[in-house]
């Protein structure tokens, strides 16, 4: 075993480099993200670890880019994902609140222009099924009442991603807002490429071929956003968890490794896949979503009060470097939290990773000294069994 805590690093880097370098972008349904899929299949099957991939359907995307102009001027603009595809020429309105929104019964012939407060932040899937925010439901109710021929958000980040609204959609810099606004009333032209294509994908579930119970779930996903790599985001998570598959292998009875196939897709359809079979006894989840970002420290929130956690709290003595951070909830630990089960979460902290969900999400950006130490820490947690 020491042998194998010796040349973790390397093993690290071995993943890393299939996951992030060879198969690069990996959104819940696209050929990269089968691949990847495939991976996590033979790399545990190899450690000895029963397999188990449920498959599900869901929607990817493909894009052949868009343009806005009016008149001779030109707008780079960003189709949001799973926008359907558009083309046309018409006027458009500005709205920057609800009640603005709300002044148009109609918007049929009309682009619809979102800025300020309705371009503030992006919108939760219209189907999301663990959270709504009740301000976004009344926007979102108010466009699809009016029925714009196509939105343009003036954001960074896309303010739809969503494969279940149907009203064309692309994003434009904040830079090129005002001058965006100063062609009124001038017709804008928008083109936008976009296909929906039906497809389907499957989590990786691994365990011991006689899995005892109470279990210990250690999960992260393996999805990525669309046009990025995804190293931090969350090849370093997935990484963690093939390095303890290979270190522990399948003694410990009590393991379960969960690589979730959905985090980063609209619709969740891996969480909601394992949700749907059933989850099993479970007295603690360990969840690994973004550790191992360079010039970052490791850090772990508690969620709940159980014996189990507090013996975890001691382990975590044994790694100074690790900080504990504020619980947060925007990753798959919080399905074990919203049944009760007990459950920690791991990332880099602080949290502002600017490059999360971009193509500069690279190899470079990790410090794999980092993840192996989030590695040694999971696995002294399990070694002392908590359960
Ligand atoms: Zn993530």
């Amino acid at each position: 075993m020491m042998n194998t805590l010796s040349s973790l690093e390397a093993t690290i880097h071995q993943h890393l480099a299939v996951l992030v370098d060879e198969i690069g972008a990996r959104p819940t349904g696209s050929v990269g993200n089968h691949r990847a899929g495939a991976y996590l299949k033979q790399q545990f099957g190899k450690a000895g670890w029963q397999v188990e991939s449920p498959l599900f359907n869901c929607l990817t995307w493909e894009t052949g880019g868009s343009r806005l102009s009016c008149g001779e001027q030109r707008f780079e603009v960003q189709a949001n994902p799973y926008s359907p595809t558009f083309e046309g020429s018409f006027p458009f309105v500005v709205c920057d609140t609800v009640e603005a929104l709300e002044q148009f019964d109609t918007l049929r012939g009309h682009l619809l222009v979102l800025s300020g407060l309705l371009a503030a932040e992006s919108y939760m899937p219209l189907k999301f099924p663990f959270v709504t925010i009740e301000e976004q439901q009344r926007v979102l109710g108010q466009i699809l009442h009016a029925q714009p021929e196509a939105v343009i958000g003036i954001n960074s980040q896309p303010l739809f991603c969503d494969g279940d609204f149907p009203i064309p959609s692309v994003t434009l810099a904040p830079a090129d807002g005002s001058r965006l606004l100063a062609c009124s009333p001038q017709p804008l032209r928008l083109s936008i490429q976009g296909r929906r294509i039906e497809s389907n994908g499957h989590n990786v579930i691994a365990h011991p071929v006689n899995l005892s119970l109470p279990k210990i779930v250690i999960c992260a996903h393996y999805d990525t956003w669309f046009d990025t790599p995804g190293a931090v985001d969350n090849a370093t998570g997935v990484t963690v968890l093939l390095a303890l598959a290979q270190l522990l292998s399948p003694q410990k009875s009590n393991i379960e490794f969960v690589v979730f196939n959905g985090e980063d897709h609209y619709a969740s359809p891996g969480e909601v896949s394992y949700l749907e079979r059933g989850m099993g006894d479970i007295a603690c989840a360990i969840n690994i979503d973004g550790v191992g970002a360079q010039a970052h420290q490791n850090s772990v929130a508690y969620f709940g009060e159980s014996p189990i956690l507090e013996r975890i709290q001691s382990v975590q003595q044994q790694f100074p470097a690790i900080v504990t951070s504020v619980p947060w909830y925007q990753s798959d630990h919080t399905l074990f939290v919203q049944q009760g089960i007990p459950a920690i979460a791991l990332t880099s902290s602080p949290f502002d990773l600017k490059q999360t969900h971009t193509p500069h999400d690279t190899l470079d950006k990790i410090d794999t000294a980092a993840v192996a130490e989030a590695v040694r820490f999971i696995y002294q947690i399990v070694v002392e069994d908590p359960a």
